[in-house]
């Protein structure tokens, strides 16, 4: 995709942590809990306009970009200061429940040759999904390699190989360091 890059001056949606406001003091009496399919709706209406302006490629490339960008954002607030592989994924399983984003599961990790095969169950942007011919959770790729590029320092590129919509009943991405 050619990106435009728009300078940083004619920004109106930089993104920063405190954009996503203080719930506690917004939200008194319905709380930081919505409904599933609110966040699915706004997801999936964003990829089919996308969609209809720039194709699906480029629809995909955004996604991933933007759900590595919040894997940067996620690390930050969440997953600082770990030194060992086991503690972070450990960590992030406990995030990822707590913020119930899905159930992670490690099935093989192997820093020294950079390859990792996760699983995600119940996972938020696809479980329950109809089946389809494809994939769909670019979004998770690009922030499970948002992660695992915060804490290691190395570049990661993140497929997902199984999903809920190609008839698997857990999303699976194998990440490769590049
Ligand atoms: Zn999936």
């Amino acid at each position: 995709m050619t990106t435009q890059n728009v300078a940083m001056a004619d920004r109106k949606y930089s993104f920063d942590w405190s954009l996503l406001g203080d719930i506690n003091l917004g939200r008194p009496n319905l709380g930081k809990d919505t409904r599933l399919e609110v966040y699915r709706l706004m997801q999936f209406t964003l990829r089919d306009v996308l969609e209809k302006h720039l194709g699906s490629q480029a629809t995909d490339e955004i996604f991933y970009e933007a759900g590595k960008l919040a894997g940067e954002h996620f690390y930050h607030e969440f997953l600082t200061g770990i030194d060992d592989i086991e503690t972070f994924l450990r960590r992030l399983q406990e995030t990822l429940l707590e913020y119930r984003i899905g159930i992670l599961r490690v099935e093989k990790v192997d820093l020294e040759k950079g390859t990792l095969v996760l699983t995600i169950s119940e996972d938020l942007d696809c479980s329950g999904l109809p089946e389809l011919d494809h994939e769909t959770c670019v979004y998770d790729e690009g922030f499970l390699s948002g992660l695992l590029e915060n804490f290691t320092g190395k570049e990661f590129k993140v497929e997902e190989i199984d999903c809920w919509c190609t008839g698997d009943r857990t999303c699976r991405f194998r990440a490769e360091a590049v």
